[in-house]
């Protein structure tokens, strides 16, 4: 038994789904310990959409740790926070035109998720959250309270107490989205349910099995939030900073959400880093209120700042998402057609990718297919029934296409 199996707890997973151990990342890929180069379509759930070790941040990372630069900062004010907090508004807010301010809730999504449940409330008065079904929210346990999985709020005893799950665009099969059963629960004061502070929601479903909220869908939701006073929280924790294309993932529908989560790949490097951007008026936080040792993560935000410089200051890295995410959508889409028995179903926007499969069992085999070819790729979804295609958004061409056809290689062996 070596000491992984020994000495970590049972709760360990991605070790049981590749069981080898890596040593050394680059761009899209990782080497284990004996050398074996693995194509990386897991990206660290959506951490790692610069790639890893990105050379640019790589340098002013190693700059900065020689010239002694504040690592730990609580919540001090530094010229590396000063640094990415204008790079932020000059990069991100302003040309979208967004007024936002922005809080550092802790090093984790889950932290912006509680910073925003808690804020949503003290702003409103009133308790409860609508979440949505298959939502995930992160895994402590008031953002567990909004998530919408049994198997992982059941261990925890959390019942939906203050949530309630409701469809979600995704199982709407396309027609016009219809909040006329909202709009009923919202005006029944019995139901206990009549007065949410606030409404949170993912625009793609990462965990839950990539599912695409349409535009139409989350203009609607955001219509309806506004007409009932309830704050409208994107958690955009795992589809933010480019995964689905542009730099939020609600741009598409054009609204400005009340409250927006973000972290992952916030900190480019893959360091811890989690930020919450409020509408300027909800900011009635008291000083020191909703504090954490490490807010400051100094290295990281030097990290942010550069990857902000390096990748949104031109639509390049939006226009190459897309486009790569929409070869992969045709390549799944292919793959349906010719094993059309197995029942499978292509999902995504941008390069939040999914194949679905009728037999949840089959998912995971062609996970554990690509990974001996190869290929790290994750299953999502509430039955692990789909197989989730993520690369960093860096990804290059002859590494997608080689990505591609060891999922194509994989999918079609299990689904023989
Ligand atoms: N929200 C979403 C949408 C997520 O995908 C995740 C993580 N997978 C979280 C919140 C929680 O983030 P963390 O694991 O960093 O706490």
């Amino acid at each position: 038994m070596n000491v992984f199996e020994s000495l970590e707890s049972e709760v360990r997973s991605y070790s049981r789904t590749w069981p080898t151990v890596f040593d050394r990342a680059l761009g899209s890929e990782l080497f284990d310990e004996n050398g074996k180069p693995y194509l990386d379509f897991f990206a660290g759930a959506g951490a790692l959409n610069y790639g890893h070790n990105n050379p640019v941040f790589k340098e002013a990372l190693i700059d900065y740790i020689r010239r002694d630069g504040v690592t730990h900062g609580l919540d001090m004010q530094t010229v590396a926070k000063r640094d990415f907090l204008e790079t932020f508004k000059r990069v991100v807010l302003e040309p979208r035109n967004l007024d936002y301010k922005v809080q550092f809730p802790g090093p984790t999504g889950a932290n912006s998720v509680e910073s925003a449940l808690k804020l949503a409330r003290k702003v409103t008065g009133r308790e409860s959250i609508i979440n949505f079904t298959n939502a995930f929210h992160g895994m402590t346990l008031g953002a567990l309270s909004v998530t919408g999985n049994s198997m992982k709020r059941g261990g925890a005893g959390i019942p939906l107490v203050h949530a309630t799950p409701m469809p979600y665009d995704h199982y709407l099969d396309g027609q016009t989205p219809d909040f006329i059963w909202f709009e009923r629960l919202l005006e029944d004061s019995g139901s206990g349910l009549n007065e949410p502070a606030a409404v949170i929601v993912e625009t793609v479903q990462g965990e839950g099995g990539i599912n695409v909220a349409r535009a139409e869908w989350l203009r609607a939701l955001a219509d309806l939030c506004k007409r009932h006073g309830i704050l409208l929280i994107v958690d955009d924790v795992q589809m933010g900073c480019g995964r689905t294309g542009p730099f939020f993932s609600f741009e598409i529908a054009g609204i400005q959400p009340d409250i927006v989560c973000l972290s992952k790949s916030i900190g480019g490097y893959g360091l811890p880093m989690a930020l919450t951007l409020l509408r300027p008026e909800l900011d009635v936080w008291e000083p020191g209120e909703h504090n954490g040792t490490f807010r400051g993560n100094n290295p990281a935000f030097v990290t942010s700042a550069k990857a902000l410089q390096e990748y949104w200051t031109s639509d390049k890295l939006e226009k190459s998402t897309l486009a790569k995410g929409e070869q992969i959508g045709r390549c799944l889409e292919e793959l349906a057609q010719e094993l059309k028995p197995a029942g499978l179903e292509s999902r995504g926007r941008g390069l939040a990718r999914g194949l679905a499969f009728d037999e949840p069992a089959l998912a995971g085999r062609a996970s554990a297919a690509a990974f001996e070819r190869g290929l790290l790729m994750e299953t999502s979804g509430p039955n692990g029934e789909v197989l989730k295609l993520m690369p960093p958004l860096t990804v290059t061409d002859e590494e997608l296409e080689r990505g591609l056809g060891i999922v194509v290689d994989s999918v079609r062996a299990v689904s023989a």
